[in-house]
């Protein structure tokens, strides 16, 4: 049976000369969880996750692990199983070789290393494949020989790192879902790193979106994609429209904002931020593209647009909307039977922002 722990970082932050990868960072990963560290290139997530498992050291800060201090713990005294980017097999040694090294270097027993070999690669699928040689495995089955590595050991904790980069795009998409269950029948504390969204958003229990080394926001894949907390979320984070806009009016349940000559209503409701008071400060009227719907004539928070590039995919018609401002919004219609023929280029059309589903979003991140 594998140890759950819980990783706590407080105010951890690690620079690398004028260079400040990680800033100030507290975050708390819960036992047994999936948690994704999601980002860009270069925003501190891999600086991060090798920080967790003992790589390198924090500049300041602290890494609990449940309640113990490993900050400056080394790597082979902190119990975590690490997949990296690129494997890093032994390419000369075959896959029960490459298994088997983390309990040679423990010093157990020959037969139970040659036991707990097995059982790791069938825990992902590769039993009977110790006697291969490395060069003769596909991708996938190299990324399942660098899992059953990572978990041979029984760590307390799984890191990966962006595990499924290097895979095309369908054995990506299976992998996933292999990471996922064997995550969820072994209960392990989880942390990812990725900069794909639709990885973090479908795999997660938790999110933490980077930016420059800060965390933006932490939260569930519903909380991250419905709630983002400024304009870095909500643009890295899915397809979102984001319009500039001004407060004209504060009520008790909803804002009243404007932009060009069009006034929306916004619902207030938590956890969403919104302005105290009228003009203040520098907000984006968020919306999906998959919120906005075609209305038959004009009425409150609708606009009048042109519909313009109709793409089909198959599942949903992706389309511009261009206001008469200038203004230009993504819409989004799945293929239902009652949509089929509505849209056609070049047509003005009247579509409804419905107020629950518009944000106000500060200019931040
Ligand atoms: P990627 O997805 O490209 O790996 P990342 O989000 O994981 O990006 P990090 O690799 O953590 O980002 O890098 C964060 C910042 O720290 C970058 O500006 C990077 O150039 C810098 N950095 C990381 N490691 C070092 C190092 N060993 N020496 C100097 N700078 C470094």
């Amino acid at each position: 049976m594998i140890g759950l722990s819980r990783v706590k970082l407080s105010q951890v932050s690690k620079t690398f000369g004028e260079v400040s990868a990680v800033n100030q960072l507290d975050l708390t990963i819960n036992e047994g969880e999936f948690f994704t560290l999601l980002g860009p290139s270069g925003c501190g997530k891999t600086t991060t996750l090798r920080m967790i498992a003992g790589f390198c050291y924090p500049t300041t800060g602290r890494i609990l692990f449940d309640d113990q201090d490993v900050t400056r713990v080394p790597p082979h005294y902190r119990d975590t199983g690490m997949v990296f980017q690129n494997y890093a097999l032994f390419p000369h040694m075959t896959v029960a070789e490459n298994v088997a090294f983390g309990l040679e270097v423990r010093k157990l027993p020959k037969k139970e290393i040659a036991e707990r070999v097995e059982q790791a690669l069938e825990q992902v699928r590769l039993g009977g494949f110790g006697e291969r040689r490395i060069s003769q495995l596909s991708g996938g089955q190299q990324q399942r020989v660098a899992l059953a590595r990572a978990l041979v050991i029984r760590p307390r904790i799984l890191l990966l790192d962006e595990p499924l980069s290097n895979l095309d795009a369908h054995l990506r998409d299976e992998m996933r879902t292999e990471i996922l269950s064997l995550q969820r029948s072994l209960g392990i504390t989880t942390i990812y790193v990725t900069h794909d969204q639709v990885e973090a958003l479908s795999m997660s229990d938790r999110i933490a979106v980077f930016s420059r080394g800060k965390c933006q926001q932490t939260g569930t894949p519903e909380e991250i994609y419905n709630h983002p907390k400024n304009a870095f979320v909500a643009s890295f984070v899915g397809e979102t429209n984001l319009v500039p806009v001004t407060v004209k009016e504060t009520g008790a349940d909803h804002v009243t904002v404007e932009s060009g000559n069009h006034l929306f209503r916004v619902k207030k409701g938590e956890p969403d931020a919104v302005p105290l008071r009228t003009g203040e400060g520098s907000w984006f009227l968020s919306i999906r593209p998959e919120a906005i719907r075609l209305a038959d004539g004009p009425g409150s928070n609708r606009v009048e647009g042109w519909v313009k590039l109709i793409q089909f995919t198959g599942t949903s018609y992706h389309c511009k909307v261009e206001l008469g401002d200038g203004t230009v919004l993504q819409a989004l219609f799945l293929n239902r039977p009652d949509m089929r023929g509505r849209l056609r280029d070049g047509e003005r059309r009247f579509f409804e922002l419905p107020e629950e589903q518009l944000r106000l979003i500060p200019n931040t991140g």
